[in-house]
């Protein structure tokens, strides 16, 4: 036996529409049809006469509708199956009205999920699975079992936080609705990928030593970019200076993590602070503090079109931006107490990112 309650039935079909003329012309209005139900009681739980179901009123009152052919004594659940495992007419309502659902919001190409997938959702197991997979391909090293789970759930909101451009992936909900936005831009072919941070190149090497060296894809390019710009506009004429050495970007699938209430989702990163020996890993009003290569820097990043901001607490620093009249001065930030030995940077999120929500 099968139940389902006022509550789950909602959520089965939150976030989609039901045009009912239109539902009702496929197979689905034919199996609904054949279970008992009408057009007419499609268009009575179309509450405010729009055509549509859709929202919580008009599909609580459709699950009224449902609850009309069932007959477990309870106004809050039907049955879909008896004790003996029979499709009850409930039941036979419902999986028309799956299908009429599903036909009404259309399939992303190349990334099919039929219903909701995030805490609370339908959760199905092939659209778990769906999902998973395609996380995998977004580089997130997370399982593909189906099941939805706390791996799966960090991996979606990490991913929705970055496209939003949001350093905490806790604000996100972490839910994948069919056909929404964030389903399109995970689906197309260049969906912004998460990966792990480049070891070294012209400018710059990865020290990070504790598991902070992922991020997106695009921070990884941008690190590419401000390093070979420090490398030719610094380092060529002062080879003995300090390159940037790369600290904290984020952990291995992002999210939470021990040391920084951000650096969630990709788009952060702590460079250390160059000494005057050449070496780095020193803090600002320190005698080994190279200030020359840390403003050489700061202009690479935050020169760079897709560097949002810069921190350092440095005033020193940031009033010798302005007054040379740098174009980037603006973009260069008191970072408080917490930023004396290092340099973070934040980046704009991914081309087509989603509304910041
Ligand atoms: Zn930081």
């Amino acid at each position: 036996m099968t139940r389902i309650t006022r509550d789950q039935f909602v959520r089965r079909y939150q976030g989609d529409e039901l045009n009912i003329e239109q539902a009702q012309q496929g197979e689905g209005g034919r199996r609904l049809q054949q279970a008992g139900m009408g057009a007419e009681q499609l268009h009575q739980a179309d509450l405010n006469g729009d055509g549509k179901i859709q929202g919580t009123r008009e599909l609580q009152e459709l699950f009224r509708k449902v609850d009309a052919y069932d007959s477990n004594g309870s106004s809050r659940s039907f049955d879909t199956e008896t004790r003996t495992g029979r499709t009850t007419q409930a039941g036979k309502v419902v999986s028309a009205l799956d299908i009429m659902f599903a036909a009404n919001n259309p399939q992303v190409e190349g990334f099919h999920i039929n219903r909701p997938v995030g805490p609370g959702q339908a959760n199905r197991s092939s659209d778990v699975r769906a999902v998973q997979s395609r996380l995998r391909e977004l580089g997130f090293d997370i399982g593909v079992d189906g099941d939805w789970g706390n791996q799966t759930k960090n991996a979606l909101e990490v991913y929705e936080a970055m496209l939003r451009g949001r350093s905490d992936s806790s604000d996100m909900r972490g839910v994948l609705r069919p056909g929404s936005d964030l389903h399109r831009v995970m689906a197309s072919p260049d969906a912004p990928k998460w990966s792990r941070m480049p070891n070294r190149g012209p400018g710059f090497v990865n020290g990070d030593r504790d598991g902070y060296s992922y991020g997106s894809e695009k921070l990884a390019a941008v690190v590419q970019e401000a390093g070979q710009s420090y490398h030719d506009n610094y380092l060529r004429t002062h080879p003995g200076a300090s390159v940037m050495d790369l600290n904290d970007a984020s952990v291995r699938n992002g999210g939470d993590n021990r040391d920084h209430s951000t650096h969630e989702s990709g788009l952060d990163l702590d460079i250390r602070l160059p000494r005057t020996d050449g070496g780095s890993g020193t803090q600002v009003g320190y005698r080994n503090y190279d200030r020359d290569a840390a403003y050489a820097m700061v202009e690479a990043l935050a020169s760079n079109p897709e560097v949002e901001r810069v921190l350092l607490t440095d005033s020193t620093l940031r009033r010798m931006a302005r007054n040379n009249n740098e174009p980037w001065a603006g973009k260069v930030q008191d970072g408080g107490r917490t930023h004396r030995d290092h340099i973070h940077v934040d980046i704009f999120p991914p081309e087509s990112a989603l509304s910041p929500s």
